[in-house]
């Protein structure tokens, strides 16, 4: 579907233009984004089209959303179909696509139950919320530089002083351990811990692969105390390391995992999913949320697995994954990190250097902080969009 994407086809201009987007934006959004000055109309495939027709290669899939690219067929008809038959019936009644969706997702992953939300944010709430459930009161232990949400559950699970201060009181009952430090992490676990908290490859703090032997004292630490490990594969999950979920390429396995990001391929919808153990820890009333898991959005994420849980789909994440690591490599960018198609790299003034890459090569790409640069390309690319992205990537480092 790539091949039908032409990056020269010219989209009508709507006469909006960046300028008068970016003064009501200015005037009436509030300023919590520091936007680029670019607004997307139109996508196909690993392609968007802005209000005057000009294509970008998106190696970002909006922070890892458009799994399966812009506009895909299935994804489309899917949702247009559903559309057609029910937006919403809300919690109090059954709702197949949701029900069916909870069974793959389960099935797929730790074989409990699914509770459905609407971000990434509220399925950590709700893993929060489930730790506390299973054992009142007890702390949860999280690692330096991890990034869980802006909710305040979910702030107060993510260590970062300039994130945390400004909204301080935050929800208490979090304690927090070094990335890399195996022993400080089973020294933080007593009898009363409710839970460690991890992302496996920590996105926003500029992808960081979390070390094998602190994600093994981690599992072991919560075996011998009966505190919960729960996973959250928010940005690394739904196929984005080569495999449907992130833990699957490593040696632990969690007890709960969070996701959404990629899960709807673009609709809003998140999921925390438990082991059987665990798959009735709340209780009506417990928890619970209007949209959540609504039939549209259980429609595009049974949508969006069709085409990703596919062990030949998998195979060829991380067989491109490969591909663009050492395309990267070999532009002579350094400390290069990160599993399929979920890299990081080091480069001075990073937002200048996405800046440039958006605005002179029409490439589509993310600094996490001020030297980290992120690629997070729909999984559907095809190489030569990858070799593409390599020859924009390398213009712009040139410029
Ligand atoms: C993006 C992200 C979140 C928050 O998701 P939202 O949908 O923005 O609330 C949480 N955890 C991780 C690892 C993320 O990447």
């Amino acid at each position: 579907m790539s091949e039908a994407a032409s990056p020269l086809a010219p989209a009508p201009a709507t006469g909006a233009g960046a300028g008068e987007i970016e003064a009501l934006d200015r005037d009436h959004v509030m300023p919590t984004y520091r936007r680029l000055p670019v607004a997307f109309e139109r996508g196909e495939g690993s392609w968007l089209f802005d209000s005057d027709g000009v294509a970008y290669l998106d190696l970002l899939a909006g922070i890892s959303v458009t799994q399966i690219g812009h506009a895909h067929p299935a994804l489309v008809e899917a949702i247009s179909g559903q559309a057609g038959r029910l937006l919403h019936g809300s919690n109090l009644f059954l709702n197949e696509p949701a029900a069916r969706l909870a069974r793959r997702l389960a099935e797929r992953s730790l074989g409990g139950k699914v509770f459905f939300c609407n971000s990434g944010a509220e399925a950590n709430e709700c893993a929060i919320k489930l730790v506390r459930r299973h054992r009142p009161r007890g702390e949860i232990v999280v690692l330096e530089h991890a990034f869980h949400g802006r909710t305040l559950g979910a702030l107060s699970a993510t260590p970062a002083g300039d994130k945390q201060e400004p909204f301080e009181p935050l929800v208490p009952g979090f304690r927090v351990v070094p990335r890399d430090d195996p022993e400080a992490l089973a020294d933080a676990i007593g009898d009363q811990a409710a839970a460690i908290l991890i992302e496996p490859i920590q996105g926003e703090s500029g992808i960081h692969p979390i070390a094998e032997e602190v994600l093994l004292a981690a599992r072991e630490a919560c075996d011998q105390t009966g505190a919960v490990l729960v996973f959250d594969e928010i940005q690394c999950g739904v196929g984005r390391t080569g495999t449907l979920w992130a833990y699957e390429g490593l040696p632990v396995r969690p007890d709960v995992m969070t996701t959404a990001k990629g899960l709807g391929g673009g609709l809003p919808v998140g999921a925390c999913v438990t082991t059987p153990e665990l798959g009735d820890v709340f209780r009506p009333g417990d928890h619970g949320s209007t949209f959540a898991g609504g039939p549209l959005v259980a429609a595009a994420a049974g949508a969006v697995l069709d085409v990703v849980d596919d062990e030949r789909f998998l195979a060829a994440v991380a067989e491109k994954g490969e591909r663009l690591r050492a395309g990267v490599r070999a532009l002579g960018l350094e400390d290069v990190r990160g599993r399929g198609l979920m890299l990081a790299f080091a480069a001075d003034d990073a937002p200048a250097l996405v800046r440039r890459a958006l605005l002179e090569q029409r490439l589509v790409i993310n600094a996490t902080g001020p030297v980290t640069v992120r690629l997070l390309p729909p999984l559907t690319i095809s190489l030569e969009e990858i070799e593409e992205g390599l020859r924009r990537l390398d213009s712009t480092l040139r410029a």
